[in-house]
C-alpha cells in the first residue's frame, strides 16, 4: 500500500487550494479506505475554495489543512476491524451526511438531519484525493453498470430525487415548477420526468443550462432575468389557472421564493432546497402559506438510504440519462480548471467531474463520445 498520495488541499485561510503530496489516510476500526475513481465538484466545494464568510465560519482556520470534496465513486481497498458492511473490492459511493446514530432523528428514521451531523469534506478530510477514509456506516455499494462519473454524482442527484418525490411521492400527473438552473435543478428535471410530473416548468437564467433543462425533459423554459415575461401569468395559463401542484425552489433568492409561493396552487407542496444568503422576509405569510393550505418541505440531504436505492435503480437501468448534466471532466491535478468552470458567469457548465487516474478519465471521455 502506498504511503503518500496526491490531494487537493485547502492549506491557508484564503482563496484557492493546492495539489500536494500528503499521507494516505489511516483508517480507524469503523472506517474503510477507498481508492477514488471519480469525484465531482459541488457548490459547497466552491464556497470552501473561495473561502467565503460561510466556509470561514463553518470550517474555520484551525482545521486547516483539509482535503476538499465529498462526492465520490471508488473501490474499497482496506477495511477496519469493526467494519460489517463494506468489503475489499466493493465499488462504492458515500452518503456525505455522517449521522451519530443516537439522537432522536437518528432513532426515528431521519438520520439525514441528525442533531450531531458530520459532513464529509466539511467536518473531515474529503474526496479530492487518490485515497479516502470513510465510515462503513455511510458506504453505498454501487451497481457496476453505473460508470464512475455517474456514480460520483449520486449525492446531488439524491438531493434532486428527494426534492422531487417529497415525503408522499405524490408526483405522477402533477404539474411541477423547478426554480433554478444549477446541476441539482437540472437533475430534478430528469427525475421529475421519470416520476411522471407533467407539465414541468424550469425557471432559469443561463442559455447554456436552459438547453440542458430542455434535454432533461422540461416542457416549459422561463427566464428569471427577462422582465418582459410575466412568469406567474404564464404558469397559470398553462395549469388551467390553478398554479403548479408542486414548486421546488433550488435557487434560494428572494425573487425565487416570492415567485415560487405565487406559482404554487392552493393545497400544493413547496419544497425548499435553495439556500438563501440572507433570511428572506418578503414572504406573504397569510396568503402564501396559511390561506393557501400549503405544505412546506425543507430538504437537507437525502433520505438514508431510501433515496439511494431509488437513484441506483434509475441509473443502473439506464432509464435516467444524466449525461447532459455532466458537462466537464478533468484530471484531478487540473482541479483549478474545474473550479473556474463552476465559477464563471454566465454559466457554461453544470456538473464537473475529476479523476485522480488519467486512464479513468480517458475511459469516461470515450463513454461521453
Ligand atoms: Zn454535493
Ligand atoms: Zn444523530
Amino acid at each position: 500500500m502506498a504511503e503518500k498520495m496526491k490531494a487537493v488541499v485547502k492549506t491557508r485561510p484564503k482563496g484557492g487550494a493546492e495539489f500536494i503530496e500528503v499521507n494516505v489516510p489511516r483508517i480507524s476500526q469503523d472506517q474503510v479506505l477507498v481508492k477514488v475513481r471519480a469525484t465531482s465538484i459541488c457548490g459547497t466545494d466552491v464556497h470552501i475554495y473561495k473561502w467565503d464568510p460561510w466556509s470561514e465560519g463553518r470550517i474555520g482556520r484551525k482545521k486547516l489543512p483539509q482535503i476538499l470534496g465529498h462526492e465520490v465513486a471508488g473501490e474499497v481497498v482496506e477495511v477496519g476491524s469493526a467494519v460489517r458492511r463494506a468489503k475489499v473490492g466493493d465499488y462504492i459511493s458515500a452518503e456525505t451526511h455522517i449521522p451519530c446514530k443516537f439522537c432522536i432523528q437518528c432513532l426515528t428514521g431521519q438520520e439525514h438531519i441528525c442533531a450531531n451531523l458530520k459532513i464529509l469534506g466539511v467536518d473531515c478530510d474529503g474526496t479530492f484525493a487518490e485515497y479516502l477514509a470513510v465510515p462503513d456506516s455511510v458506504c453505498w455499494v454501487n451497481d457496476r453498470a453505473i460508470p464512475p462519473e455517474f456514480a460520483s454524482v449520486q449525492e446531488p442527484l439524491g438531493n434532486a430525487t428527494y426534492a422531487v418525490l417529497g415525503e408522499d411521492y405524490n408526483v405522477p400527473g402533477r404539474s411541477m415548477a423547478i426554480i433554478g438552473d444549477g446541476p441539482i435543478a437540472l437533475f430534478a428535471v430528469g427525475v421529475a420526468r421519470l416520476a411522471g410530473a407533467v407539465p414541468i416548468f424550469l425557471v432559469g437564467k443561463y442559455e447554456f443550462n436552459m438547453e440542458i433543462a430542455r434535454k432533461m425533459g422540461a416542457d416549459h423554459l422561463l427566464y428569471a432575468n427577462k422582465p418582459d415575461v410575466d412568469r406567474i401569468a404564464y404558469l397559470k395559463d398553462h395549469t388551467r389557472g390553478f398554479g403548479a401542484d408542486i414548486v421546488l425552489d433550488m435557487a434560494g433568492s428572494p425573487q425565487a421564493l416570492e415567485e415560487g409561493f405565487k406559482m404554487l396552487r392552493k393545497g400544493g407542496r413547496f419544497t425548499a432546497f435553495g439556500i438563501a444568503a440572507e433570511s428572506p422576509t418578503l414572504l406573504d405569510y397569510n396568503n402564501g402559506i396559511v390561506f393557501k393550505g400549503a405544505q412546506v418541505h425543507g430538504i437537507n440531504g437525502r433520505k438514508m438510504f431510501d433515496t439511494w436505492f431509488r437513484v441506483r435503480n434509475f441509473l443502473a437501468s439506464g432509464r435516467l440519462d444524466i449525461s447532459p448534466v455532466i458537462t466537464h471532466m478533468f484530471a484531478l491535478k487540473d482541479f483549478e480548471k474545474g473550479f473556474e468552470q463552476m465559477m464563471v458567469r454566465p454559466r457554461h457548465s453544470a456538473k464537473v467531474v475529476l479523476f485522480p487516474d488519467s486512464e479513468e478519465l480517458k475511459g469516461a471521455k470515450k463513454r461521453q463520445g
